[in-house]
Parts: structure tokens; sequence; C-alpha cells
């Protein structure tokens, strides 16, 4: 069982209180960029057997995205935070390296 809490109203619940919404972090590409970085941004995605950042939206409470970090081969999340952050915060950075010593994912680490 999945479980988070969201970073805007403190709730934690299941993982049925949420919904998943994919990658986080896309760098998004518009119609006018190169066909390789616009395909790449459409079809794209990680897929890890271990640390992801995923997007979720806290569909039965207050309705906002926020992003998730969490293990996929585990299902330890190691944090969640404001779909505003245009990365990690350092903390759960932090956590990560703790537990996965070596860990990167993208620029992320
Ligand atoms: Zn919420």
């Amino acid at each position: 069982m999945l479980l988070l809490e969201c970073p805007y109203c403190g709730v934690a619940g299941e993982e049925t209180e949420f919904h998943g919404g994919g990658e986080a972090h896309l760098k998004r590409h518009g119609p006018e960029s190169s066909d390789a970085d616009f395909e790449g941004y459409l079809f794209h995605r990680e897929n890890p057997k271990g640390v992801h950042l995923e997007r979720w939206r806290h569909v039965n409470g207050c309705g906002k995205w926020f992003h998730a970090a969490r293990c996929t081969r585990t299902l330890e999340v190691f944090g969640t935070y404001t779909a505003q952050c245009s990365e990690p915060p350092q903390e759960i950075r932090d956590k990560i390296s703790a537990k996965r010593p070596g860990w990167t994912w993208r620029e992320f680490s």
C-alpha cells in the first residue's frame, strides 16, 4: 500500500485518496523545438526500478497537484513537495541519498 501526504493540506492517506499524474519535472518542449526534443517530451519517461519523482493530485481532498519522491520497488515514500518546486527539496534528496547511495535522477542527486 502506498501512503502519501499532501504537502498543501497535510492530509495523509492511501493512494486511493490521490491520483497519479506521471513523471515529475518534465522539461516541456513546444512545437518550435526540434523533432527529437518534442518526441522526448511527449514519449520518453524514466520508468526506473527504484527512486522515481512523480506528480500526484489530491483528488479526494484539496484537489491540488504536488510531487512525490518514492521507490517503485519498495513503495517507500521519501517525501512530498509542492508542484511549484522545480526540483526536489534538498532535505528529500539527502534522505534519498542516505538510503540509496549513489542515487541520481536526471540532473538531481
Ligand atoms: Zn491536499
